[in-house]
């Protein structure tokens, strides 16, 4: 939408090719439903390592005040939460139907429930045929858009986008899910209740530590889930699918150093009197925690303090610094917000343009671009949208 909008305002004639029977059906799912448009902290780092070199040229060209100004531009205005950048509403489908008036308004034409299938060569030698599953169009370019795997059922996200530029010749790096959360091995003991924390989590791999997040974790029976994991996800996701005995290590005393946990281990040492173990920890953390943690050590909530030795109870203590749970697999491409992996940036240049025929532009998630969450996937649509909008423009026939 945000290339179209770009490629009609500077003069192209363009049509919309959408399989879905709406037009930003993923859009207005965004951020919980309230769209995290971008963000001002805007950095290399805050993408996969094969576009860190060239993604700051890209956000030079079209970066988050470009995205503000842009919306600002359809009406959308725009609030930060710390860096985080919402439309003011709150509403992700305010801001779907912002592009589509504009849409309408510039009189770009839109097909829906049409599936584009590829791109030929038209008989002129000049034109393409862009080919769809009910005709195909003539065109002097043709824009791919067709996003990823990720994402909810109704999205349709079935990664045609990566076929598709396979057959055109383009080289596609594998793919995987992430933004994701994980499942947990079927023999570990997870809280029946489901918990939502604050924590620190490592994943580590034998002796290596793979990634590192803090923030409001979620443990459900079946795995583990929220920020900090998809965050890490994109470092871990290969090797779980590999069957590696990747481990989630959660400390629920982020904010807690090791001195300032033996101070408060201590403290808790003195309550070791007649009170149970459960009353003993009653206040100490989450009480699903605690319930997880006592299983998992097959000890009873109700044994009394002073019948448990200092060492024991010190251990138990610990156990909240250091809770190890065994990774099995994601929870697949429906559950993620991103894939990693498509269309090799090698193959693209600097306008987004194939670099075997420039008629042809790949924008979004389906290149090999992927950002951590926090407005940094829709920004790399909106940037590249934009860049390649204004260059197929040029090349057009107006
Ligand atoms: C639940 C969820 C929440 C998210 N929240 C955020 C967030 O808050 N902030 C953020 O930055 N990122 C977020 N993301 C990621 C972000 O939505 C995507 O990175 C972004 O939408 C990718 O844009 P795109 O245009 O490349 O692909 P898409 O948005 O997926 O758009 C692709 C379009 O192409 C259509 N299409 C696909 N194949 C064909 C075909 N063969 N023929 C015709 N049409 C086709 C699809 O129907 C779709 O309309 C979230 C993702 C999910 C799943």
């Amino acid at each position: 939408m945000c290339a179209a909008i770009h490629a009609a305002r500077n003069g192209a004639k363009v049509t919309i090719i959408e399989k879905n029977e709406s037009l930003g059906k993923k859009l207005s799912m965004t951020g919980n439903g309230r769209c995290n448009l971008t963000n001002l902290d805007m950095r290399a780092e805050c993408f996969n390592p094969a576009a860190a070199a060239r993604i700051k040229d890209w956000l030079t060209a079209f970066g988050p005040a470009d995205t503000i100004e842009f919306f600002k531009s359809l009406g959308v205005v725009t609030q930060s939460e710390e860096g985080y950048i919402y439309p003011i509403s709150g509403q992700a489908k305010t801001v779907v139907m912002a592009l589509e008036n504009e849409i309408k308004r510039i009189g770009i034409e839109v097909k829906f429930k049409e599936q584009f299938k590829g791109v030929e060569n038209s008989g002129d030698g000049n034109s393409i045929s862009v080919v769809t599953n009910l005709g195909r169009y003539e065109a002097d370019v043709c824009i791919i858009a067709a996003g990823s795997l990720s994402g909810p059922k109704s999205t349709l996200s079935t990664g045609d986008g990566y076929y598709i530029c396979k057959k055109l010749g383009m080289n596609v790096k594998d793919t995987h899910p992430a933004l994701v959360g994980f499942k947990c091995g079927a023999e570990e003991v997870m809280p029946s209740q489901g918990v939502r924390c604050e924590a620190g989590i490592s994943f580590v791999l034998g002796n290596e530590e793979l990634a590192a997040e803090e923030g409001e974790l979620q443990i459900t029976a079946e795995g583990i889930s929220g920020i900090p994991v998809m965050q890490a996800s994109r470092n871990v996701i290969k090797l779980v699918e590999e069957g590696k005995p990747v481990l989630a290590v959660i400390d629920f005393f982020p904010d807690y150093d090791d001195e300032r946990f033996a101070e408060l281990k201590k403290d808790m040492m003195r309550l070791r009197d007649d009170r149970t173990l459960q009353e003993f920890l009653l206040g100490f953390s989450n009480s699903n925690v605690t319930e997880m943690i006592l299983s998992r050590m097959k000890l009873s909530p109700g044994m009394k303090m002073r019948n448990i030795s200092e060492s024991m109870a010190e251990c138990v203590l610990d156990s909240y610094r250091a809770l190890k749970l065994a990774l099995v697999d994601s929870f697949g491409y429906q559950a993620s917000q991103v894939t990693t992996g498509g269309v090799s940036l090698g193959d693209i240049g600097d306008d987004l343009s194939f670099v075997a025929d420039k008629r042809i532009f790949v924008i979004g998630e389906l290149l090999d671009v992927d950002g951590r969450c926090g407005g940094y996937n829709l920004q790399w649509a909106f940037t590249s949208g934009a860049i390649a909008g204004k260059a197929a423009a040029m090349e057009t026939d107006m």
